[in-house]
């Protein structure tokens, strides 16, 4: 039976899907429009939650459509299971980047929920060594290079407890000085056909990268997020032909400003530092952990190297057999004890690289009065 469908979204992605199901998939959909989660939008032409919830209820749309809008998926999917009971579809990313005619849309299951994001290193150090780096990679003075088959074995956990991933960032480090990055993404790809893949670099390595790594980026769909630090600007139009000549989707995004937020005597308002956190959404998995941030698998560095003694916590197991995906959200979007050891607001700086002669634990540590964000 041929469902009438209506796509969520306004934006480009949306419009592309809509052209499909005239186009492509009309044998199994008729195109309904675009809607939004707004009670009412009147005169755009994009329905809303009530004039939605109005024509599913009268039997002249029978199912909805997401397309991959990143991380916030997690959440929009959730909202759907609150205001509708009609079948949920999402469409996946290689409905772009495939070659196959498939069209690669998959049924949610309301059974299990989605995880928003998860990242992960593929090794620890760095070739730019900023100072006060967040993830302490600029402490790294050897190669510390993450297990494939470790990854291998927390991602199986993570299809286990999550009906999807909406977003998978392969960092570090920087993940291009590891020669078997292109192992790790076709891994992934191959257990997540449904999440957005990037791998986020400093660019350095960029220009090098060998064929069997480019042909693994084009072959999985993988986004390139290039953070570019001072000394890489004069490359970026570069980087941007090459990656245009290599037909590989890319952001560009300055990096010209670090922040200052820890509190190492543990001081802070917990509560108050988790609501201000924007790297609360930015979820680490390392090694059979799960944590709401980097934080917790930082901090064993700054301990090691500043001899400070705080308790290496804020993560949860993932093989805790007494968790399931819903329980693991709901931790991630709670305070850990580390959080009192940020400050609610940012100091901010100049970035500079670092090396070991000038690099000091005041690189992160919060200075009030100083040039602060909130
Ligand atoms: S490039 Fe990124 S990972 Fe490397 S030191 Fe700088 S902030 Fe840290
Ligand atoms: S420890 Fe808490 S407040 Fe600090 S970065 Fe992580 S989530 Fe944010």
């Amino acid at each position: 039976m041929k469902r009438k469908i209506a796509v969520y979204g306004k934006g480009g992605m949306s419009k592309n899907l809509m052209q499909r199901i005239s186009g492509k998939w009309k044998d199994s959909f008729e195109p309904c429009g675009l809607y939004m989660l707004e009670e009412d939008i009147p005169e755009t032409g994009i329905m809303g939650i009530r004039e939605l919830k109005n024509k599913i209820a009268a039997g002249q749309i029978h199912a909805l459509l997401l397309p991959p809008l990143g991380k916030e998926i997690a959440d929009i999917i959730e909202k759907h299971q609150m205001y509708f009971e009609c079948p949920l579809f999402y469409a996946e990313p290689r409905v772009w980047y495939g070659t196959d005619e498939e069209m690669h849309i998959r049924l949610i299951d309301y059974e299990r929920p989605w995880l928003s994001v998860f990242e992960y290193h593929v090794n620890d150090h760095c070739n730019m060594n900023c100072r006060g780096c967040g993830h302490c990679s600029n402490l790294y003075e050897e190669p510390s290079f993450t297990s494939l088959e470790v990854y291998e074995r927390d991602i199986k956990r993570i299809r286990e407890l999550y009906d999807g991933v909406s977003l998978i960032r392969l960092l570090g480090g920087e993940p291009l000085m590891n020669p078997e990055l292109y192992r790790f993404l076709y891994l992934t790809r191959d257990i997540f056909p449904e999440a957005q893949l990037h791998i986020v670099t400093n660019g350095i390595l960029l220009l090098d990268m060998p064929d069997v790594l480019l042909n693994s980026i084009r072959n999985t769909g993988t986004v390139v997020d290039i953070s570019v630090y001072p000394p890489m600007v004069p490359k970026m139009g570069q980087f941007r032909c090459f990656l245009e000549e290599k037909d590989i989707d890319y952001h560009i995004s300055i990096a010209d400003k670090f922040y200052r937020k820890f509190l190492p005597e543990g001081n802070g308002c917990k509560e108050e530092a988790f609501a201000n956190c924007f790297s609360s959404e930015n979820h680490l998995l390392s090694d059979g952990k799960l944590a709401s941030c980097a934080m917790p698998f930082a901090i064993d560095k700054l301990n090691m190297i500043y001899g400070l003694g705080i308790c290496e916590s804020g993560w949860i197991e993932i093989n805790d057999c007494n968790l399931d995906g819903f329980e693991l959200n709901r931790r991630l979007k709670t305070p850990t004890g580390l959080c009192k050891y940020c400050s609610s607001k940012l100091e901010m700086y100049q970035w500079e690289q670092s090396v070991k002669e000038n690099r000091s634990l005041d690189d992160w540590i919060y200075h009030e009065g100083h040039y602060d964000r909130q």
